[in-house]
This record gives structure tokens, C-alpha cells and sequence, in this order.
């Protein structure tokens, strides 16, 4: 019998339990990284969310490292990532719905004034009125037409809205107009009253959401960033929500998380904050990922989910 395969699981400490129930399973056995006693050389697969930088290139055998979130930013930032080692990031269609939920709620919260109605309830106040913009002349624009932004693009093309995405290559989605590469970006931000980001963070993409793009957007139009705190300048946020370049924004990911308390978005009458939970991958799945992933691999397979060093995502 060939020997079977090692998987180190390198996570914050105290999360491995976690995942270690599900990946019982596995064609492999597993360790934990700062737990179990291993030998490096001993190591074929990692599942990990954000290794300590140069913690990775110290294992001489590696095959494959698995990432246990969609965006692999955390992992581009150690400067000695092992770029002759397949990285896979996950990708899971529950995590795609879980994201689409919380950009068509954020936008119907606005697009209905629910926010105006649950002020009128606190004041007794009966404010009945019709909506302010038709569903059908708002328009809506994604910016990154990936797994998750594809799924928020036709779940609000459902919902009657007039809806484009903002992507590197031309995509063809039904019923969803496609803008792409640099030429395409300002004649998308002009048709865009929401500019929803779904891009993953690159060199390319760091802070994509600045005083420019917000300047190229309708007068009054609302942001919600999903993706990471990176493609975001806060400063230049706050200053176009201040003159009123922009009517609101939502925002799930910070430069800093947890956002400080001192943080002036907090407190930004035009901001929603939420902590990061728009979606978080379930052990469950990430972990039967994980293990067909090595499957995969032990048969020498690619990954349709490997990483492109040159594109960064
Ligand atoms: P994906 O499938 O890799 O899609 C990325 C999209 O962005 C693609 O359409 C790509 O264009 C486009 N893109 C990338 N770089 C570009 C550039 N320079 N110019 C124009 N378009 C560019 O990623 P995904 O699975 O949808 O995930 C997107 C991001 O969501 C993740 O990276 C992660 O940061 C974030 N996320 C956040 C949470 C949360 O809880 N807040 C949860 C999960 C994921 P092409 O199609 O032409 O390649």
C-alpha cells in the first residue's frame, strides 16, 4: 500500500476543530500546525486562511495548498508564498447565494426606503408614498462578473433591475449588459446608481473605490463593497458622502478588521457597517472541497480553482 498523503491544517489557534471533523474522511491524515508534532518534509496539502508570512515556503514537499475563503488576497501578501505550488481557492455555490442575499438586501433597503419607513414606525408616522425610482430604470452595476458577482448580477436582473457588470474579459450573461477591461470603466460607473464591488483584491484592484471612480458615478450613487477593505479609500468615501457625490454606502470589509472603535465610519450617519459575515464558508463544505481537491491531485489532475499568479486572482 502507497503511503498515505499528510494535510497540516494552519488556522488562527484554537479554530482546527473546526474543520477537523470533516475532513476525517479524507484520503489523507491530518495535522494541526502548532499542535501536532510533524516533520515538514512530511507535509503533501495545507488548508489555511492566512498562514504566517514564510510559514509555507518552509515545507519542502508541498503539493498543494488549499485556501478555506474565495479571496486568496491574504495569501498573495507573504512575500515568500511558494509560487511552484499549486494554491486553490474555494469556491462554493451556498457561499455565492449567501452573497447575492447580501447585496440584493442592501439594495432593496435602499431601492425600497426601508431605512425612511423604520424612522416613520419609530414616530407613529404614516408615510405612504410610491418608490422613489422605478425598479426598471435603476441601474445597477457589479463590478467583477466572477462566481459571486454573476450570481448577484441575475438575481437582480430577476428582480426587474437593469443590471451590468464590470469585468477583465467580455462575459455573456443573460439580460446583463457587460462592460470590460479599462475602456469599459468609465461608460460603466456613468450608467451605475449602485456600484456593487466583487473584484478580488490585486495590484490591480487595491483601491478601486476612490475619489475618481466616485466623481465618474451619477450624482447620489450608493456603494457597497463585499469584497475586501482594500479596494476601498475611506477618506475619499467619506469626503464624496459628504458632498453628496454619493447618497450612502454598505460596507462588510475593512482595510482593519475588526474596524476600530474610533473608526469615523462607525458613526457615518450615510454608512451601514457590517462585520464581515456577507458570507462565510461552512467547514462543512470547504472541507469536502478539500477532499476531492486531493483526490484530484493525488490523480494528477489540475484544480479548476488553481490560481493565476499572473492575473493574481
Ligand atoms: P472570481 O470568480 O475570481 O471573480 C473575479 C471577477 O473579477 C472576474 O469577473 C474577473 O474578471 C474580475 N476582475 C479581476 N481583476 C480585474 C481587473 N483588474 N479588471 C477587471 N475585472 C477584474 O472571484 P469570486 O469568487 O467571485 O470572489 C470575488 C471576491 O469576493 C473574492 O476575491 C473575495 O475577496 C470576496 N469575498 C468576500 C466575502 C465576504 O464575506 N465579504 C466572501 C467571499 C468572497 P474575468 O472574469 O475577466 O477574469
Amino acid at each position: 500500500m502507497g503511503r498515505r498523503p499528510k494535510l497540516l491544517i494552519v488556522v488562527p489557534s484554537g479554530l482546527a476543530p473546526l474543520w477537523e471533523p470533516w475532513l476525517r474522511e479524507g484520503p489523507f491524515d491530518t495535522l494541526v500546525h502548532e499542535r501536532d508534532a510533524y516533520r515538514r518534509e512530511g507535509i503533501d496539502y495545507v488548508l489555511s486562511f492566512r498562514p504566517p508570512h514564510g510559514f509555507l515556503a518552509t515545507l519542502p514537499n508541498l503539493k498543494t495548498v488549499f485556501s478555506l475563503g474565495a479571496g486568496i488576497d491574504a495569501f498573495l501578501a507573504d512575500p515568500a508564498l511558494p509560487k511552484t505550488v499549486p494554491l486553490v481557492r474555494f469556491v462554493d455555490p451556498q457561499l455565492s447565494t449567501e452573497m447575492a442575499q447580501y447585496v440584493v438586501m442592501h439594495i432593496l433597503l435602499q431601492h425600497r426606503s426601508q431605512r425612511e419607513f423604520d424612522t416613520a414606525q419609530a414616530e407613529h408616522r404614516w408615510a405612504q408614498r410610491l418608490l422613489a425610482r422605478k425598479t426598471s430604470d435603476t441601474r445597477i452595476g457589479i463590478l467583477g462578473l466572477g462566481e459571486i458577482g454573476t450570481m448577484a448580477a441575475e438575481r437582480l436582473r430577476d428582480l426587474g433591475f437593469a443590471v451590468a457588470g464590470w469585468s477583465r474579459s467580455a462575459k455573456t450573461v443573460a439580460g446583463v449588459e457587460s462592460f470590460a477591461g479599462e475602456e469599459g470603466f468609465a461608460p460603466f460607473l456613468a450608467r451605475s446608481d449602485y456600484l456593487v464591488c466583487l473584484l478580488p483584491l490585486t495590484d490591480e484592484t487595491r483601491g478601486i473605490l476612490n475619489a475618481k471612480t466616485f466623481a465618474l458615478l451619477p450624482k447620489g450613487a450608493y456603494v457597497i463593497n463585499v469584497a475586501r477593505g482594500g479596494h476601498l479609500a475611506e477618506s475619499e468615501l467619506i469626503a464624496a458622502l459628504d458632498s453628496g457625490q454619493l447618497s450612502g454606502a454598505t460596507l462588510d470589509v475593512f482595510a482593519t478588521e475588526p474596524l476600530p472603535p474610533e473608526d469615523p465610519l462607525w458613526a457615518h450617519p450615510k454608512v451601514t457597517v457590517t462585520p464581515h459575515i456577507a458570507a462565510i464558508s461552512d467547514p462543512a463544505v470547504a472541507a469536502r472541497f478539500v477532499i476531492e481537491g486531493v483526490a484530484r491531485a493525488e490523480r494528477g489532475e489540475r484544480d479548476p480553482y488553481t490560481v493565476d499568479w499572473g492575473r493574481g486572482y
